[in-house]
């Protein structure tokens, strides 16, 4: 099969999952809108994971903090002095790169005479410029020095300045996490592959506060519910997901341990969401820098300490990616597109169609949806033939294709037809419900 990232773009655009950013001003670099199926799409794969950890497990709570925060918030963290990324220029044709793409160890690579990859010219290469990744701002109405914030690179640091007081409020013993959802901003040098990589896009993050010494066993519980969420929540083939581990080269800088979660892109192994164990690394740093003490009391040892924190950090964007990828089937035989989403995530769970527009059907299919409605999203469609109407829901990746016909009329029953077997049952009207929510759970 021939699965480019093209035809998921095209697909994408086309449907209304997403869409190019200022499409009319001719697009704007690297950022993305998501269209009418798109955003249902996103929220349902956001409510899957916000459920799993919160309503999943009783020692996660929910955050939502600011995008803006008190810049020393970024001095703290360590992203003002060192989230940076590498950037090479070719002189000659003007492309760009980072230079950590370009070469395994970049301070010991001979710039100068390297080739560009663009344009094939040799020795026209820059050496590596340091580029900080934040986007800043102004706050308040002048440009004046001590008005500069950040936009949040990502949210975690939100959680851990607020973690005394969740702490406080909710009086959560050891281990305890805290899950938070919101948008990051990060001035990528190289925007590409959709909407994989982005200057703005959102987080979908968990801080799990461990008592130290326990950390290690905390990852390796984290990596598996993680990867096993991937599969039994978004229906991925599990042979398109693998783990990596960060190398000493790779480590961002406030990790003793990492590993990503990647997935099979048409274009490649790629990391979704990453696993980290930051230590004590970013509690230690705002106790310095705020100067207040943020160790936790233990009661049943008595004792203070920073507690260690296993990060799960995955890319919504990603992911959504990442789902749609793996969904994305061109039935050959069928002459069809269809994505095979998982009805749990699916956009629309349901079309309710009149075979024809008279004799009662079309009354009969809305009082239907009227049923469906309060349960989740369907839609109703009168338009064309059943045929047409179907092979457009195959490719919006809705479930379940429902046919109120005469017989309908005389004894109750309707047609339930499956998207990926195209597969078609008789059912009384009064089990469509039950039938449909059985395949959410
Ligand atoms: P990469 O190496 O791809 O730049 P990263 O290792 O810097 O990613 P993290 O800082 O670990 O990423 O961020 C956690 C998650 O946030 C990533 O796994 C990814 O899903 C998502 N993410 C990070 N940067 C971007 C981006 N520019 N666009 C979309 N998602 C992103």
């Amino acid at each position: 099969m021939n699965k480019t990232i093209e035809k998921i773009v095209s697909l994408c655009k086309q449907r209304g999952f997403v869409y190019q950013s200022s499409d009319i001003y001719g697009g704007f670099g690297a950022v993305y809108d998501y269209g009418p199926l798109g955003v249902e799409l996103k929220n349902n794969i956001a409510n899957a994971w916000w459920k799993e950890m919160t309503r999943n497990h009783e020692n996660i709570v929910g955050l939502d903090s600011g995008i803006l925060m008190h810049p020393k918030i970024w001095e703290a963290s360590g992203h003002v002095g060192e989230f940076h990324d590498p950037l090479v220029d070719c002189k000659h044709c003007g492309a760009r790169y980072r230079a950590d793409e370009l070469a395994d160890d970049i301070d010991n690579t001979d710039w100068e005479n390297m080739k560009c990859p663009k344009c094939g010219t040799t020795g026209k290469m820059t050496s590596p410029r340091q580029f900080n990744l934040m986007f800043k701002t102004q706050v308040g109405p002048l440009e004046e020095s001590g008005s500069t914030a950040y936009l949040r690179p990502e949210t975690a640091q939100g959680i851990y300045v607020n973690y005394q007081l969740v702490q406080g409020s909710t009086r959560m013993k050891i281990p305890f996490g805290i899950a938070q959802i919101g948008k990051a901003f990060r001035n990528e040098i190289i925007a590409r592959n959709f909407i994989f990589r982005t200057r703005e896009f959102e987080q979908m993050e968990m801080q799990y506060f461990t008592q130290p010494g326990k950390d290690d066993n905390a990852l390796i519980e984290w990596k598996q519910k993680r990867l096993d969420f991937y599969d039994d929540v978004l229906g991925i083939s599990p042979e398109k997901l693998r783990f990596h581990q960060h190398g000493d080269n790779e480590l961002a800088h406030y990790a003793k341990e990492a590993w990503d979660i990647e997935y099979n892109f048409p274009f490649g192994w790629s990391e979704v969401e990453g696993i980290h164990n930051r230590t004590d690394f970013d509690l230690k740093n705002h106790e310095e820098f705020s100067g207040k003490n943020l160790k936790y009391f233990d009661q049943e040892n008595n004792e203070r300490y920073l507690p260690y924190i296993i990060e799960t950090s995955a890319g919504l964007n990603r992911m959504l990616l990442a789902v749609l990828s793996d969904s994305y089937w061109e039935d050959t035989e069928n002459n069809r597109t269809v994505m095979k989403f998982d009805p749990k995530i699916a956009p629309t769970k349901a079309v309710i169609c009149p075979l024809v527009k008279k004799d009662g059907l079309p009354e009969k299919a809305r009082s239907i949806i009227e049923v469906l409605k309060p349960h989740f999203n369907v839609l109703y469609d009168q338009q064309g033939s059943i045929g047409k109407r179907y092979y457009r829901q195959d490719e919006a990746g809705t479930p379940f294709g429902i046919t109120v016909d005469h017989q309908t009329i005389d004894d109750g029953t309707v047609t339930i037809r499956y998207r990926d077997t195209q597969k078609q049952d008789r059912y009384s009207v009064e089990n469509i419900l039950k039938i449909i929510q059985d395949s959410l759970l």
